[in-house]
């Protein structure tokens, strides 16, 4: 398989929960896997955690996991068909003290606060803005609506409003269980949906770290960047998160379409220079959910999302629940590989009048450049927390990046990280012992040959986080 730097999150669901095609998906190139727990029983995620790790397993691959929390998602309840057909025109309503299943003419509503938030005249968009309509009246509990776009509207599909606004908090009662089943099963990233600033991300990694105390576990946190409250905030929440999601669903209906590519690059932009992970989502093989082909736009759009330097792009209902899961990541990896073929290495003007104040960044810094001038085959890391292939992976730069941990926890995080292969081996040995061990480890997969140069860095005394403080450039005999 042609190498490929950018990183595939896969959303999983019913179209993708076969054994033996998560096994494909995974050979085909999934890097971490998304549960949406806006969707289905705490026990639905619990299987299916346990479902990628034994694909994983048996494709000799490591997957994260990712547990993206509902949050205060304003979604429509179930209807007793799974789904209507609303035409434009017709009225609706949105109640939120309806029990029984919806139907083409009224639907339940999860949140109950909705009818509070909205008034006369509000234009309220479903389904990621593929219907809207407008209020022409809240009567109590119930918002009275008419169909200004039609179109078929499932269970629990999402209603936002138009210009945001709408006052839920970042984490509700659900999200905080959640949280805690996520953990039962060691989730590598949680994602927070609609997080309008640090608060709401430092309040999220509290609640993760003590529920994923008792595992000895820690996850990574993701902001989803999908309120325009946001957008104002960015800074600060990058700073409270290990990544960020350009989540351009809701996004768009919150910013207006149009606004959107130039905060997604102003977004990747940031969390590079705050050494952030970024993954693109939403809509980026949209037209896969039925068709076996992406459309020209989707290929573009995918390719330019590699380009404005993505770790991953993502997958939604395309793999979750539509026709041809396997096909929309065999496409994705084909479109990433070729885009990647045509990106600018600049990474001189990337340390021009650039200084690092810790030891372990400028020897990342160091061996990037260094491979680099030399034309080296890999770098390689020795790392336990991850942090130096993470520095190094903030770079464009086209050599392979290997980076070799101990810890399982570890290798499954950097699964995310663009241009990162993450390895394990025991990395415990003294020095000379653990770079000997990692030379056999590359030669036997392959990834050099003998009269190659690769670069390696590592710390002495080995095994200690933070500890990199060497950079050695070797020749493969
Ligand atoms: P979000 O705003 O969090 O992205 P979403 O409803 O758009 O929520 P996606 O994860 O983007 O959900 O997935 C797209 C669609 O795939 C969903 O609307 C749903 O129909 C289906 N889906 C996703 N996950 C599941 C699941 N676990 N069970 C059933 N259907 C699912
Ligand atoms: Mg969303
Ligand atoms: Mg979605």
């Amino acid at each position: 398989m042609t190498r490929r730097a950018t990183k595939i999150v896969a959303t999983l669901g019913p179209a993708s929960s076969d054994p033996a095609l998560l096994e494909q998906m995974i050979r085909a190139g999934v890097n971490v896997v998304r549960l949406n727990f806006s969707h289905g029983k705490a026990q639905d995620h619990i299987d299916r955690a346990r479902l990628v790790r034994d694909a994983a397993q048996r494709a000799g691959r490591e997957v994260a996991i990712m547990a993206d929390l509902q949050g205060p998602k304003i979604r429509v309840g179930k209807f007793a068909e799974g789904k209507v057909m609303l035409e434009t025109g017709q009225k609706f309503i949105l109640d939120a003290t309806r029990t029984e299943p919806g139907d083409a003419s009224a639907v339940g509503l999860d949140y109950k606060e909705l009818p509070r938030d909205v008034k006369a005249g509000d234009v309220l968009l479903l389904n990621d803005g593929l219907i809207t309509m407008k209020v022409e009246a809240v009567k109590g509990e119930a918002v009275h609506a008419v169909v200004t776009m039609g179109g078929e509207l499932s269970n629990n599909k999402g209603i936002n409003k138009k210009g945001g606004g709408l006052t839920a908090p970042a984490l509700t009662a659900k999200d905080m269980e959640d949280i805690k089943t996520a953990m039962s099963f060691q989730a590598d990233y949680v994602a927070v949906s609609f997080p309008q600033n640090a608060t709401d991300m430092e309040m999220a990694r509290q609640l993760c770290n003590v529920a994923a105390a008792q595992y000895n576990h820690k996850p990574h946190l993701i902001a989803k960047i999908e309120r325009a409250e946001a957008i104002p905030k960015l800074e600060e929440i990058l700073r409270a998160s290990d990544s960020i999601m350009v989540a351009r669903g809701d996004l768009a209906i919150e910013v207006g379409n149009a606004a959107v590519p130039a905060l997604q690059k102003r977004m990747i932009r940031m969390a590079h220079e705050m050494d952030k992970t970024v993954i693109t989502a939403t809509h980026m093989m949209e037209s896969m959910i039925n068709n076996p082909m992406p459309t020209r736009a989707e290929v573009s759009d995918v390719a330019n999302a590699v380009l404005d330097g993505s770790d991953a792009v993502m997958t939604s209902a395309e793999t979750a629940a539509g026709k041809f899961p396997l096909e929309t990541v065999v496409e994705m990896a084909s479109i990433c590989v070729a885009a990647e073929g045509a990106e600018d290495v600049a990474l001189d003007a990337d340390f021009s009048g650039k200084t690092f104040d810790r030891i372990d960044q400028s020897i990342a810094m160091g061996a990037l450049f260094t491979a680099y001038h030399l034309g080296a085959k890999a770098i390689v890391a020795l790392t336990e927390s991850g942090s130096t292939a993470l520095w190094m992976s903030r770079h464009r730069i086209h050599i392979p990046i290997y980076a070799l941990t101990s810890k399982v926890a570890t290798q499954r995080k950097m699964a995310l990280y663009r241009n990162v292969t993450p390895l394990l081996m025991d990395t415990s040995a003294d020095r000379d012992t653990a770079l000997a061990q990692a030379e056999k480890h590359l030669k036997e997969r392959g990834i050099v040959q003998s009269g190659d140069v690769y670069a390696i860095t590592c710390g002495e005394p080995m095994g200690s986080p933070g500890g990199t403080n060497m950079l050695k450039i070797c020749k493969v005999s």
